[in-house]
């Protein structure tokens, strides 16, 4: 079995698709060593394991809370599908991932985020989580619970998540602008402007200038004078595109300004078409947004050094949050990503020289993607001990934890 991106081939000497919750339980109850996966959209081990339990078959539900903030659903359900499910009730959900083809548990344990300063990554909007334990026991956390900070990115190692409660809100629009070539010096000087330019925004570099400013804002919200005065200097492309300006741009969202649905604008790319390359491998690195201006500057010093591994780069916000074990905990956060090219060598060596530069920048990796573990200091996440309590307190044999997991978290 591989990953969705086939970088990776998977150890396990078993894969197990259950189809029902008890046959889950009795695959659980019968391994020493078991991992779940959603939709295989991770580009590095943290989904491997001796036994995969591989989630995509258990039974899909929706339950809707009757002050209809809340949804219910199994963990496996992709974003898309949820979206789906709820825009007949005229709800939605408040931010989206690039992809809406990622599994919701998936996502969340990896800390997954679109973009938006005042959007905090999607483990955010969970409020509840339902666990199946390595002892093969039906747990729940929710909001109110004291372990709820740690439960919600867990790098799958609590157990398999079987639902999840979901924050949704009243259905609105967006609309999507495309602006063209913003030097990187312009961005830097401007870094808070091109910003708050929309509710959700990317720009997307291949560090010798930003060649792509992806602006998605509400219907009916303002546009701050600062952001109006930097969009008034770029000129709005007036053909759809795609972040890899080479492929073909119909697998992206609508653009060009016209009005619709949040789940068919905030994530760049329309469930049913290939999201992104394809082929390939990503890395993505968080810094504090207040050095994220330093932070561009450093990156684009290696330009050079990264050109032939990189399709594209490209740079979102996501707001602070308090979960122990999120890349996002307690910092407004300039999150920087790279498409690689889909050679391992190349992608590996292309994240270890972005992430030398960003030492000085106590930089944080996205758990879902390529990094050079050795460069990135465990000790930012202060509840780390607590977590690992957290594992063992649910699990003493840690059936849910796996290689990957031991050598990073402990
Ligand atoms: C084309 C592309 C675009 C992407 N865009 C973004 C983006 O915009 N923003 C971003 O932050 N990331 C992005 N990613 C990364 C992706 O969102 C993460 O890797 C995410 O974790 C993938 O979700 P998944 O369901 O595929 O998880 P998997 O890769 O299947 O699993 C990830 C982790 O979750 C655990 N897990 C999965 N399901 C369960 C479950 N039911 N119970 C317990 N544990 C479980 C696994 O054990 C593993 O540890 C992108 C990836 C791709 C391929």
């Amino acid at each position: 079995m591989q990953n969705w991106a086939g970088n990776i081939t998977f150890d396990a000497t078993s894969v197990v698709a259950p189809q029902s919750l008890s046959e889950a339980q009795e695959v659980i109850a019968g391994s020493t060593k078991v991992r779940a996966l959603g939709s295989r959209h991770s580009f590095n081990r943290i989904g491997d394991g001796a036994c995969i339990l591989d989630t995509r078959g258990l039974p899909e539900f929706l339950e809707v809370s009757t002050d209809r903030r809340s949804v219910r659903v199994n963990g496996s359900m992709t974003y898309g599908r949820l979206a789906e499910l709820v825009a007949p009730l005229g709800l939605t959900l408040s931010n989206f991932a690039s992809l809406p083809h990622i599994s919701i548990a998936g996502a969340v344990a990896t800390g997954t985020h679109g973009s938006g300063d005042t959007n905090r990554n999607l483990a955010s909007a969970i409020n509840a989580v339902q666990l199946i334990t390595g002892t093969g026991e039906m747990i729940e956390i929710s909001r109110a619970d004291e372990r709820f900070d740690g439960a919600v990115v867990s790098l799958g190692a609590l157990g398999l998540v079987t639902a999840v409660g979901v924050d949704v809100e009243a259905a609105f629009e967006v609309a999507q602008i495309v602006y063209g070539d913003l030097s990187i010096e312009a961005l830097v000087e401007n870094l808070d402007a091109v910003f708050a330019a929309g509710y959700s925004v990317s720009a997307f570099t291949r560090w010798r200038d930003i060649e792509q400013l992806w602006v998605k804002s509400r219907v009916g919200d303002p546009l701050p004078a600062s952001s109006a005065a930097v969009l008034g200097t770029l000129e709005q492309i007036g053909t759809k595109r795609h972040p890899l300006r080479e492929l073909d741009p119909d697998a992206c969202t609508d653009q060009l300004g016209v009005p619709g649905p949040a789940v068919d604008r905030l994530p760049h790319f329309r469930l049913g078409f290939t999201p992104s390359a394809g082929n390939e491998i990503q890395s993505e690195f968080f810094v504090d947004r207040t050095q994220g201006g330093a932070a561009v500057r450093a990156i684009a010093t290696v330009q050079r050094d990264i050109a032939d591994a990189l399709l594209v780069s490209e740079l979102r916000t996501v707001a602070g949050d308090s979960q122990w074990m999120s890349p996002h905990v307690g910092r407004e956060s300039l999150a920087f990503h790279f498409t690689w090219v889909p050679n391992q060598r190349e992608a590996n060596a292309a994240a270890r020289r972005v992430a030398e530069v960003l030492q000085p920048f106590e930089p944080r990796a996205h758990w879902g993607k390529v990094f050079a573990p050795d460069l990135f200091d465990m000790g930012c996440y202060t509840n780390r001990g607590r977590f690992v309590e957290l594992v063992e307190s649910l699990d003493a044999s840690r059936t849910f934890t796996n290689d990957w997991f031991d050598s990073l978290i402990g």
